[in-house]
């Protein structure tokens, strides 16, 4: 069997593997021998030596060997049987919650035994629960220690460590030369991928735990090499799919462009011209535009996706704007009324709330085309929503739109054309998180804000000085200063946290009498959401109670001053969109971070942070090293960044070399793509859902 190729063989061909087992293997996405051998270990126990009794250490994974010296009940809060066993340096004891009667007649009837475990300080002294034994017979030299480490594995229910190794020792007996596809070119520095895998499954006894639990030895950086590379091949893949799909020719006359730009209060910044520049030219060709626009907060992306509207409308087509909030995609909606309906252009609006007869004719005018624009929530591209031409899809992100959403958008386009792209992000993405997350798309960045913003100063202050806090308010707004002042929770409740913002706001109502307090939250009307901004647009309205919802959007360059409770409870990138809001104006600003004690490390370094710096960039830099990369995307549940071996913030380095190596073999070996995104996504490489 030793010449056969892994990928294709059943792990139920492995003996004691019956499908009962394979359907719990299935579970941890184990189906063939291949997979098997890409389960890798999480960490290792060293089973290699024997420790004396008398040298043991609480809360490390052990090997002793003793003589039985007893064993009995002990009645605690829970029953359990104990058994104490003895070398020559000292006594332990080993305790069992769970035990059938031969277990214990067994260990009753004495002899020596070797036991693997854990140690801890329990009420008899130092303690192993449950620990792995074997009873040793006269001739210990018949049982030899392992001469590797051992490995510990995720686990399933039904498929316990024992068990898993078991099974992996029978595939690596499999593991020869032939029978893993090497998909990379032979790297002298690098392991082959066989020698990777044999070496994380049985470490020498005298390999460098500490390199492996950092996941940086050669073998792991091996295989996570090439698992990066699977990941940046199945996006890539997928992009070529893509643009081999044809797209309406954006050509229009740019009258009404100018126009608008003439029309606007300030000139483009010089980023804004360049991306906008970027973006023309792949709307004007005939494959579909697949591009993600960054930039800090407040830089003005709005705009920019405004000019590429307008070139679509110019050429005759429709555009869809589709926003991941309903707040968002109202802040937009207003901003394009404002600016393009005195040009004659026409905007339909549609979200889940938008009901009847106001439904309908939202839906008729944008299957009519009578409106050029469309703009909405998710609402947009349900089954029901028949676009007029679809020329471009303009997607503001909040958290990230899974891969799979942005394809389902593809399908709106007509005549085998499908529409272009624009991807807008709220906030900046570090460089390696859009390498990798992001490589089906191109990227442009505007790195520069509009003149006239200052910086804004943040301090960190304990709520415990609370009142000082609302002195600064109290004198800020007396010189006629506008603030906001935000409460947060920590469900994701919007019922609670309106009913938090409105006892904050009739507190602050009794302190500070002479202001004029508004409060703003997810559960009001949208009219009253708008009465409420307009009033505070207006001045009307001083000191802004407010929840979260403002975190985008919100555009009112007067207020300067932003208290936020509880910005510990916050994630950087959410903070740095909040901050966002002041700074706008010519006055200097502040942002008060109002924590409650005690601050966690964590907590105070992330709040230092903020303190530090204004750059959005350096803010998503310092977000992914602490929170790791499904809280910074905000794809936790969806799995499209679900990496097994590589850490994206340990092993970002290597992504130039893993794009280069990707578009080198999607340019020369197809059939090697496959294979390895086949061996390490499975069923879930995004192109295989296209
Ligand atoms: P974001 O990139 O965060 O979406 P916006 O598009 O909301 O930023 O722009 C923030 C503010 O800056 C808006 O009030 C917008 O009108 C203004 N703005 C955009 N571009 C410029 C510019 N070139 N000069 C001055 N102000 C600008
Ligand atoms: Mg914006």
């Amino acid at each position: 069997m030793s010449e056969v190729v892994l990928d294709q063989l059943p792990v139920t061909r492995l003996k004691g593997v019956g499908t009962q087992l394979a359907m719990k293997l299935a579970r941890l996405r184990i189906h063939s021998v291949q997979d098997l051998l890409f389960h890798l270990p999480i960490r290792y126990l060293d089973r290699t030596r024997i420790t004396p009794i008398g040298a043991l250490q609480p809360n490390s994974d052990v090997v002793i060997e003793g003589d039985i010296r007893g064993c009995d009940f002990a009645f605690g809060r829970r029953r359990s049987l104990i058994c104490r066993v003895q070398d020559h340096t000292g006594i332990i004891t080993l305790r069992f919650f769970h035990f059938s009667t031969a277990q214990r007649q067994n260990l009753a009837r004495g002899g020596k035994l070797r036991c693997f475990g854990e140690v801890r300080a329990g009420s008899t002294g130092l303690e192993m629960y449950h620990p792995e034994y074997q009873f040793l017979d006269e001739n210990p030299a018949k049982q030899p220690l392992q001469q590797h480490l051992t490995a510990v594995y995720p686990v399933a229910e039904g498929v316990n460590q024992q068990r898993l190794r078991t099974i992996i020792d029978q595939a690596l007996a499999l593991l020869s030369d032939r029978s893993l596809t090497e998909f990379l070119e032979q790297d002298n520095a690098a392991p082959s991928l066989g020698d990777a895998i044999k070496f994380l499954h049985q470490p020498p006894a005298d390999a460098p735990l500490d390199l492996l639990a950092s996941g940086e030895h050669p073998a792991q950086q091996r295989l996570a090499f090439e698992e990066m590379l699977a990941h940046q091949l199945s996006l890539l893949r997928l992009r070529q799919a893509i643009r081999q799909h044809r797209a309406p020719e954006l050509k229009g006359d740019d009258t009404v462009l100018l126009e608008f730009l003439e029309s606007l209060p300030f000139p483009l910044t010089n980023a804004q011209q360049r991306v906008s520049q970027e973006i023309k030219q792949d709307l004007e060709k005939p494959s579909p535009m697949l591009r993600l626009l960054q930039g800090d907060v407040g830089s003005g992306k709005t705009v920019v996706s405004a000019i590429a509207a307008l070139q679509c409308v110019a050429s005759g087509r429709q555009v869809a704007l589709m926003a991941p909030t309903e707040i968002l995609a109202e802040q937009h909606r207003n901003n394009f009324t404002r600016w393009l309906e005195p040009l004659g252009i026409q905007i339909a609006w549609l979200t889940g709330k938008v009901k009847g007869k106001a439904r309908e004719r939202q839906l008729a005018m944008i299957g009519t085309g009578d409106a050029q624009i469309a703009i909405g929530t998710h609402a947009l591209f349900q089954d029901q929503v028949q676009f007029h031409g679809l020329g471009l899809i303009i997607i503001d992100e909040q958290h990230r739109f899974g891969v799979h959403q942005r394809l389902a958008l593809r399908n709106k386009g007509q005549h085998g054309q499908i529409p272009h792209q624009l991807v807008m992000t709220a906030t900046p993405i570090p460089r390696t998180l859009a390498m990798s997350a992001y490589a089906d798309l191109d990227c442009s960045i505007i790195d520069e804000l509009p003149p006239g913003r200052s910086p804004v100063s943040t301090v960190v202050i304990s709520n415990q000085r609370r009142l000082e806090v609302v002195e600064r308010v109290r004198n800020a707004c007396a010189q006629g200063c506008q603030a906001y002042w935000v409460c947060t929770l920590i469900e994701e409740s919007e019922l609670l946290e309106a009913e938090a913002a409105e006892a904050t706001a009739d507190a602050l109502h009794l302190l500070l009498p002479e202001l004029p307090i508004g409060l703003i939250h997810g559960r009001l009307k949208p009219a009253e959401k708008a009465a409420t901004m307009s009033a505070f647009k207006a001045g009307e309205i001083q000191l802004l109670v407010a929840t979260t919802v403002i975190e985008v959007g919100v555009d009112v360059p007067n207020a300067n001053l932003m208290v936020i409770e509880n910005p510990e409870r916050l994630g950087l990138a959410q903070l740095h969109q909040l901050r966002g809001r002041v700074g706008r104006g010519q006055a200097e600003s502040y942002c008060v971070l109002l924590y409650s004690p005690p601050l966690s490390a964590a907590g105070s370094q992330r709040l230092a942070i903020m303190r530090q710096t204004n750059d959005g960039f350096q803010i998503a830099e310092k977000d992914l090293q602490l929170r790791g990369p499904g809280e910074v995307l905000g794809t936790r549940q969806t799995g499209d960044v679900m990496l097994r071996i590589a850490d994206l913030q340990r092993d970002g380095h290597m992504l130039p070399k893993i794009r280069s190596t990707a578009e080198k073999m999607l340019a020369k070996s197809p059939d090697r793509v496959s294979a390895i995104i086949r061996r390490w996504l499975g069923e879930t490489d995004h192109f295989s859902q296209v």
